[in-house]
């Protein structure tokens, strides 16, 4: 019996190499999950501050990522204690911060700060060695401050710095005012990357970590919940002490007024208070979700080793927001994520693996952020392992597959990109936790997780900064393989791998000749052009009483191997497991191909034009979890909305004309974009874009 290729045959046939890949037992314990498995995965790069398809060029232009003034560089920050007092109901913030810091190995004749030309400082003195008032100019968002005389190398001083501000939110979210259902004002602030400098002076360097000490005064009635522990409370002041150093993008502040949940946590991660800080209408339901914690910090615990911030606390801190931020101890956790049915189940675990990855050991700069993304995306799909098996794991890894999305950009992103949502779209996320699936796999489980503890446990990363080659530097150790392949084709080429598959069989003497031709087809790419990726794949054959796995090494544009089977092969499936990135080209075995249906649909909004509400529709095949974004003309998102919807059927926004804050937009065209995650036909899980324009007239 002969079947012929299903790919022509003119290309010159390549020898065959085969290797057998033995796994290792599994670091990770299956199938403890107590909720179902989820029907759709929430996106962690959609939760988190992502605008996932804004990519500005890189032309003359762009400012580029914010680099440190060099003269940041001749001093080390080692303590900020601030003194705040907040109004919110006046979007007001007042304070002193004092400065402990010691100078590197030259002589210091000024302090360079960050501050925002909106905020306003008042007066700046030295404490320490001297008590001095000095002098200073703040203009193109510097404070330059000079000293009475130099501070020579290894020397420490104090200033204080006074200042006050109306901050307005600014890159991912800044400083923010909003009110919940209910009517109390939520004063929130997430400055990551670059945003502390938008209302408190400091060095905003993520690589000068130091210790904090905060007193917020607040108005009667509210709670400031900051980082580490609180210490202090008296009257309506709130005293926080975070006694690890930590960078300037994890500082936070949240004030509101909270209903307290409080528990112990004892297990592998340590023995310390959980304590989160909710909305009074959201704890009964926010307790349901975080059930789950302490199951989760033992999974780390034993993974990752002890939570990083010992003796403090660990918690969800609510605010009006449909996204979460890391902030040690103290998670910034929007409200749209409390549903009281789990469904962001990986999202809290995605924010508890920021404790290590991210706030324990942080990147050296921001195109290093798959180092906290990518951790912690692949993070959610070992705990989605632990929970639901390899069934799980497999379905997280496919639904994090954005073939669509991996051609725009390389993992460690671009320097010369100043949007700060840019650092934060899908490729560190997902790519990201790819990269790390597939490392895993090349080099075994047991070497997998020996390299995450050591990378974690390395006393020059600890509470310090690592970049992508200290972490390759551990793969290496570990497996004892050089590894610079592996890292420069998915660190720095952009796009994945595409596949075009063949294969044929033929019977004879009671034996089954299997002949499988795979070739790479991607599109060149800037950095390799059409080198072939360097791979191994999972080949599985089927046919009467056979089902056999075959592992082949791929690294050529066109490449044959044959197999012998005691039985007719009679259907060939390639990467069923899902432990490579790729996309097949054209291939009929693999499930979601480019001529399914796709199962989101957009259907017309109406009215259209409008005034002053429009319905956005669109339905689906199947439950979704949806992103309805809403942009200017110019591209500036205005609005961005989370909503999830449990069976098939049409699905609608309703916009109502104003912005994100509530305010109302002018006349002209609005663009909307959906990103709907949910499953295809064949009940594999996927990602789709829907895209419409509407006219609003005033
Ligand atoms: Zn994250």
């Amino acid at each position: 019996m002969l079947r012929r290729f299903l790919a022509n045959l003119s290309c010159v046939v390549q020898p065959a190499t085969v290797v057998v890949v033995l796994l290792c037992g599994p670091a990770i314990a299956h199938g403890s999950g107590q909720n179902a498995m989820p029907e759709v995965w929430p996106q962690s790069c959609l939760i988190e501050s992502a605008d996932p398809f804004l990519l500005q060029p890189a032309g003359p232009e762009a400012l580029g990522m914010p680099v440190p003034d060099a003269r940041q560089d001749l001093f080390d920050v080692l303590h900020y204690g601030l003194i705040l007092e907040v109004v919110p109901a006046d979007t007001l913030i007042a304070g002193i911060v004092t400065i402990d810091f010691t100078a590197r190995d030259q002589p210091v004749t000024q302090i360079v700060l960050d501050l925002k030309d909106r905020m306003t400082c008042f007066s700046v003195t030295m404490t320490s060695p001297l008590q001095s008032a000095l002098t200073f100019v703040h203009s193109s968002d510097l404070l330059v401050i000079d000293l009475p005389e130099p501070l020579g190398p290894g020397e420490p001083g104090t200033i204080a710095v006074a200042f006050l501000g109306h901050p307005e939110p600014e890159g991912l979210f800044g400083f923010r005012i909003d009110s919940t259902p209910a009517g109390d004002l939520v004063l929130a602030t997430v400055s990551e990357p670059w945003s502390a400098r938008s209302w408190w002076p400091c060095k905003d360097d993520l690589t000068d970590k130091a210790t904090f000490s905060v007193d917020i005064r607040v108005p009667e009635g509210m709670t400031a919940v900051s980082i580490g522990n609180l210490v202090a409370q008296s009257d309506n002041t709130f005293s926080w002490v975070e006694t690890e150093p930590i960078p300037t993008y994890l500082f936070s502040l949240t004030v509101s007024n909270f209903a307290e949940l409080v528990d112990d946590y004892q297990g592998t991660a340590g023995d310390f208070p959980l304590h989160h800080y909710l909305f009074p209408a959201d704890a009964a339901a926010a307790e349901l979700d975080l059930a789950v914690l302490p199951d989760m910090l033992d999974f780390c615990g034993g993974l990752f080793g002890p939570y990083p911030f010992t003796g403090q606390q660990f918690g969800m801190t609510e605010c009006v927001w449909d996204e979460a931020m890391e902030h040690p101890t103290a998670v910034t956790w929007g409200d749209v994520l409390v549903t009281g049915d789990g469904q962001f189940e990986t999202i809290v675990m995605h924010e508890l693996a920021h404790m290590w990855f991210g706030d324990l050991v942080t990147p050296t700069d921001w195109t290093q952020v798959w180092l906290n993304e990518g951790f912690a995306t692949y993070c959610e799909a070992l705990w989605a392992e632990h929970q639901w098996g390899q069934a799980g794991l497999r379905s997280f890894m496919g639904a994090h597959n954005w073939g669509f999305g991996y051609g725009w950009d390389t993992l460690v992103k671009n320097a010369a990109i100043s949007d700060p949502t840019y650092y934060f779209n899908p490729i560190p996320y997902n790519k990201g936790a790819w990269v790390l699936h597939m490392l895993r796999r090349w080099v075994g489980d047991a070497d997998f997780f020996t390299i995450l503890r050591n990378y974690l446990e390395d006393p020059t990363l600890r509470f310090a900064n690592a970049s992508s080659s200290d972490f390759q530097q551990h793969c290496e150790a570990v497996s004892g393989q050089d590894l610079e392949w592996f890292f420069h084709q998915w660190l720095y080429r952009n796009n994945h791998p595409v596949f075009r598959m063949g294969w044929s069989e033929v019977w004879q003497d009671g034996q089954d000749q299997v002949t499988i031709r795979l070739e790479q087809v991607q599109d060149p790419d800037p950095l390799d052009g059409n080198a072939p990726y360097k791979v191994q794949a999972d080949i599985r054959l089927r046919g009467a009483g056979l089902d056999t796995m075959v592992t082949v090494a791929n690294d050529q544009a066109d490449q044959m191997y044959t197999f012998t089977m005691p039985a007719v092969v009679t259907s060939v499936d390639f990467d069923p497991d899902l432990w490579l990135l790729h996309k097949m080209d054209g291939s009929p075995y693999v499930a979601g191909t480019p001529s399914a249906p796709q199962p989101v649909r957009l259907l017309a909004a109406y009215p259209n034009p409008f005034n002053p509400r429009c319905n956005i529709l669109w339905e689906a095949d199947g439950p979704t979890l949806d992103v309805v974004e809403i942009f200017d003309v110019a591209g500036r998102r205005i609005l961005k909305r989370l909503q999830s919807t449990a069976g098939p059927g049409p699905r609608d926004f309703l916009w109502d004309g104003n912005d994100g804050a509530g305010k109302p937009r002018p006349s002209g065209t609005y663009l909307y974009r959906i990103t709907s995650s949910g499953r295809d036909a064949e009940g594999s899980s996927g990602t789709w874009l829907l895209r419409g324009k509407i006219q609003l007239v005033r």
